[in-house]
């Protein structure tokens, strides 16, 4: 028996790499396969280029989007979310929402990176559309992936981050610029993984140093937070913590119950109106009005 880490998924194939620094396609032992990128296995050899996956070591954060009928794994043992958005195209608000409330969910540390600050016509209209999220606390990283990507590699020194974001935000340019290996990487993976030119359909983990990892996860055009409950949800908003448990009703639906605590802090100006909205709308309840 050997350990290993996933750092390619695709699939139900796996590329482990070995404490040696090989790698070694590896396929799970049932038939349900719940492994995914980053994630710490036992393996055995049956071959000299195959694996067979025995178990999988405890999780420190799993990542994960999902819908009322499945849940998408996306990564393991991660550390820093990045979520990159850019000031043209435009991002969609609710993805970056649901993206930063999956991992407080986890507690996987989030920050935003506003790519293409080099279109500078853009720029104040994407820093007013992140605006809402700065005041929440969130960290914001201003770059160009085009002029200077280095800027982000100081935020993910010491850390494992996953890398996610809608496609055209310029999450490939960071990439390349930070992984220079990228590429070629991705071309050795896909070979072992069999999965031909499709290079991109899979989450990739890359070393940038013996501390640091980066898994670059394929563009996401939804996030579902169907795996999350409502005290899930309402911990992952972290502006409502402080008055979580302090409205009258323990089963309070922050709605139109009286001594509402999130009401109350709402009303005075102590959680945005906007994100409280929000919160309503993903759980399908109707705003107080
Ligand atoms: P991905 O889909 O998120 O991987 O996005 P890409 O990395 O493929 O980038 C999408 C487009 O945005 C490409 O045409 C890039 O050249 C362009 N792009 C990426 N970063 C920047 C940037 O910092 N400034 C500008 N002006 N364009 C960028
Ligand atoms: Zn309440």
């Amino acid at each position: 028996m050997m350990e290993g880490r996933v750092i390619a998924a695709h699939g139900r194939q796996y590329v482990v790499e070995l404490p040696d620094g090989t790698r070694l396609p590896c396929v799970p032992r049932g038939k349900k396969s719940e492994v995914v990128c980053g994630d710490r296995l036992d393996i055995e050899r049956t071959s000299d280029n195959q694996g067979v996956i025995e178990g999988i070591q405890p999780r420190s954060s799993l990542l994960y989007r999902s819908n009322e009928h499945k849940q998408k794994l996306i990564a393991a043992n991660v550390d820093q979310l990045v979520v990159v958005v850019a000031t043209e195209p435009a991002f969609s608000d609710e993805l970056l929402t649901r993206a930063l409330l999956a991992a407080e969910s986890e507690e996987i540390r989030p920050l935003i990176v506003l790519n293409k600050c080099d279109l500078s016509d853009k720029l104040p209209a994407a820093r007013e559309r992140l605006k809402i999220f700065a005041e929440i606390g969130y960290p914001i990283l201003e770059l160009s992936a085009l002029a200077h990507a280095e800027d982000l590699r100081p935020s993910l020194h010491g850390v494992t981050s996953v890398l996610v974001g809608q496609s055209g935000m310029g999450k490939s340019t960071l990439v390349n610029a930070l992984v220079p290996e990228a590429n070629a990487a991705t071309r050795e993976i896909s070979l072992a993984l069999d999965s031909g030119k499709h290079t991109t359909t899979h989450a990739t983990l890359y070393h940038l140093d013996s501390e640091s990892h980066l898994i670059d996860s394929p563009g996401l055009q939804e996030f579902g937070l169907g795996h999350l409950d409502r005290q899930d949800i309402e911990y992952a908003f972290r502006e409502f913590r402080p008055f979580l448990g302090q409205c009258r009703f323990r089963d309070c639906q922050h709605n139109r119950e009286p001594d509402c605590a999130l009401t109350a802090a709402v009303n005075a100006g102590k959680i945005n109106e906007r994100r409280f909205a929000v919160y309503h709308r993903l759980m399908g309840t109707l705003r107080p009005s």
